[in-house]
């Protein structure tokens, strides 16, 4: 798919007012507009990537209403072959350890990422072990690794990333992380003599090749919907919280579409079985990106996880200064029905958090493939906050 002067514009809402004006223009379906952060509450910016046909309407439509407004991305075509030409500019210095791809996004998923797996299997074999926990739309494995040097039905920590396909650094991150698990030093053994980790990297495969093939910005599963010539359900508001509230939509051809009924999706119903099924799930932690934010279901309390969402916030911090704002519905700053951790609180899983990763929108979801083990370093020390925490406090 071609972006050429797709713009991608920053809007700063001051009171709720502007935040529903945005959310008018959000329903406007013939300005195809892709929100890269959805309208909800005037305390986020909301960034759009708008098509060259729409620009002029939606720029008119926000200066008529007084909406501020800056351009994040001039023209997103540009941008998207910059970052390619600075790819292939890098590629005789690709650093392969143990096939981690240092300077370069995985290009050819099933080779790279699903081998990957395979490798880390075979090099830790003590600890680590692969399950399938079912297949995607379009029959592509989910693949779960299991870390755990043993026991039986210990608790667990689950883990998982890409759940939306264009967010390429949290595919990437899963594997770093999978790699720093295994290869055990003090701080994951202290975790694993107590707890199995179980991590997905990529939770949403199709929609994960389709990015690589098609569409640099698809988010949403594959799967057809009847009655309509639009594909693919927003996986993260399939779940079964809430579905069908405010902060998804009834419309297959949005990108937040909750789809036919809960649960519809595959991708989804399989980790919703495997995590009943397991029964002795403690945390359920789920990497998005972007925006730098530590997110905890609205069902919480704004008192001990929100201190300890601070603590992962602050563990992410020490180590390149990457700030991340924590908050749930009591300091409403996000809001989304059908997601995947509000689903797991109510389900009982007292510690669920969705972190969205960096950056904060210089460059979104094309984030240079030059930051993609700085954030996972800096990822793995919140996650490892959290799990820590519940290793020590769930007996
Ligand atoms: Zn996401």
């Amino acid at each position: 798919m071609i972006y050429c002067r797709h713009q991608v514009l920053r809007i700063k809402t001051k009171n709720e007012e502007e935040v529903k004006e945005l959310q008018l223009l959000e329903s406007l379906e013939h300005l195809e507009l892709d929100f890269w952060i959805n309208p909800s509450t005037p305390t986020l910016p909301v960034d759009v990537r708008i098509p060259t046909n729409s620009l002029q309407e939606v720029k008119a439509f926000l200066e008529s209403h007084g909406i501020e407004y800056s351009i994040l991305i001039e023209d997103l075509q540009v941008e998207k072959e910059d970052m390619a030409y600075n790819q292939q500019r890098d590629r005789p210095t690709v650093v392969l350890s143990g096939t981690i791809h240092k300077r370069k996004w995985h290009r050819d998923f099933s080779f790279q990422i699903y081998a990957e797996l395979d490798h880390l299997v075979s090099e830790y074999s003590d600890i680590v072990s692969k399950l399938q926990i079912g297949q995607s739309y379009e029959k592509r494995p989910l693949y779960v690794l299991k870390f755990s040097t043993g026991g039986s039905n210990r608790p667990a920590i689950w883990i998982d990333a890409g759940i939306h396909s264009r967010e390429w650094v949290t595919q990437a991150s899963a594997i770093w992380i999978a790699r720093k698990v295994a290869s055990a030093d003090p701080s994951t053994t202290s975790l694993l003599n107590k707890m199995d980790i179980f991590l997905l990297t990529v939770t949403n495969p199709d929609g994960y090749v389709f990015t690589h093939t098609t569409n640099r910005m698809w988010r949403k599963t594959r799967s057809k919907n009847q009655g309509s010539v639009c594909v693919g359900v927003d996986p993260n508001r399939n779940w079964d919280a809430g579905f069908g509230g405010p902060g998804a939509s009834n419309n297959p051809c949005s990108d937040s579409y909750r789809g036919p009924s809960a649960n519809s999706e595959v991708e989804v119903r399989s980790v919703v079985n495997f995590i009943k099924n397991h029964g002795n799930i403690r945390a359920f932690l789920t990497l998005h990106s972007y925006s730098q934010l530590l997110m905890y279901p609205y069902g919480y309390k704004c008192t001990e996880p929100d201190a300890l969402g601070r603590a992962a916030a602050s563990s992410i911090r020490s180590l390149y200064g990457t700030t991340f704002t924590v908050g749930s519905i009591c300091t409403t700053i996000y809001q989304a029905s059908g997601g995947s951790i509000d689903w797991s609180y109510d389900y009982g899983i007292k510690y669920s958090f969705a972190f969205e990763l960096r950056d904060t929108g210089r460059y979104g979801f094309l984030l240079p493939a030059s930051q993609i083990i700085p954030t996972a370093e800096e990822t793995w020390l919140g996650l490892k906050t959290i799990m820590e925490h519940v290793r020590d406090n769930s007996y």
